[in-house]
């Protein structure tokens, strides 16, 4: 043997055994999917020892793989003679590997990038491919955790502490999409705004607790009596407000009545103590007249005012005077 090819076989040598104890996964397959290398990193991870593993058909081996998927990538870097990537956020994982590292202790798979890469033979075809495994669980569990704090954070930003409900800012802001949204389209959406009635008595009678109980409960009144498609907030104090869209203001009213009727006859129980309360509702649908959204709750408004005014525990529908909506049709002619 000469000196330069007892040297090329040393180098060999020394690459094989950096290949062997690399901290990635090395798998290269033949034409046929048979294992020709199957380094320290997957025997490790996968319990599966390099003897065994060797001149094995990969997916025979471990059945569970995609297999599909993987032999379609295979194929195209064989075809291709180029690269195929696959990273853990589209395939979390290729080998299922229970993950070891100290650090991420969250998790007990182990996140995998995957690289294959064609290895050309001397004739320049591509003879071999190579499996790279890399495992990025540390980077995946960092990530996600933090999408999670993020979504939980946006979910704060938009609850109120005290019901769970969407809170002012929120619930406005769906107002404004509601009445864009039927302004455009010219559709139907009514708007219930809703204040429990002589709260400041119940404060002063059963104490504060005892009023944050009630907000709570008519809170949860709400989200049970409501349909999916209704978009409730807690606007104020111990007022709340209901969008519903595809609603017109009669339908609006039987909700509210139905609303009113439960909780007149639901007294919340708070330490031994029977408080009995009841709300009064505004109703406004929407139309054409409306400027914004804020015209919108001013007249639902308008409308709870009545209802207190009237003797509280009751529902009405905001009414536009005729004389009203015509000066307002002449001011809207005389603007544009
Ligand atoms: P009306 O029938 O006209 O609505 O009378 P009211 O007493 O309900 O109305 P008012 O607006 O005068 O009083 C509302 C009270 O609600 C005053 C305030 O101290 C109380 N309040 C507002 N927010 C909270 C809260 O989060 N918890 C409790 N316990 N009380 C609250
Ligand atoms: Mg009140
Ligand atoms: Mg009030």
């Amino acid at each position: 043997m000469t000196q330069s090819s007892e040297l090329d076989m040393t180098g060999l040598h020394w690459m094989m055994q950096m290949l062997q104890t690399a901290d990635v996964g090395l798998v290269v397959l033949d034409r046929s999917n048979k294992i020709q290398l199957w380094n320290s990193f997957m025997e490790n991870h996968s319990g599966v020892r390099t003897s065994k593993a060797r001149d094995q058909n990969l997916f025979q081996l471990f059945p569970e793989l995609p297999e599909a998927w993987l032999s379609r990538k295979i194929e195209s870097v064989f075809t291709l003679d180029s690269r195929a990537y696959s990273t853990w956020e589209q395939r979390p994982y290729l080998f299922k590997f229970k993950s070891y590292r100290p650090l991420t202790g969250k998790s007990d798979v182990m996140y995998q990038n995957i690289t294959i890469i064609p290895l050309t033979g001397i004739d320049k075809s591509v003879s071999h491919v190579c499996i790279l495994v890399y495992d990025v669980t540390d980077i995946a569990v960092g990530k996600l955790e933090l999408q999670k704090a993020n979504a939980e954070l946006e979910r704060l930003s938009r609850t109120d502490r005290l019901t769970g409900l969407n809170n002012r800012g929120f619930w406005e802001e769906s107002l404004v999409q509601e009445f864009r949204r039927c302004s455009r389209t010219q559709g139907i959406s009514s708007l219930i705004m809703f204040d429990i009635d002589h709260f400041k008595k119940v404060n002063d009678t059963y104490g504060h607790q005892a009023g944050d109980e009630v907000i709570r409960v008519v809170a949860s009144t709400l989200i049970q009596m409501q349909r999916e498609t209704d978009i409730s907030g807690r606007y104020g104090g111990e007022e709340f407000g209901i969008i519903l869209p595809d609603t017109g203001a009669q339908e609006a009213l039987i909700m509210a009545n139905r609303l009113r009727q439960f909780i007149e006859a639901s007294p919340v129980t708070y330490e031994d103590m029977e408080i009995k309360f009841t709300i009064s509702l505004g109703i406004c649908e929407f139309n054409s007249n409306l400027n914004d959204h804020t015209q919108w709750l001013e007249h639902s408004d308008q409308a709870l005012y009545q209802s207190k005014r009237n003797g509280r525990n009751q529902a009405n529908i905001f009414e536009q005077h005729p004389s009203q909506t015509w000066v307002l049709k002449v001011l809207q002619v005389m603007q544009s």
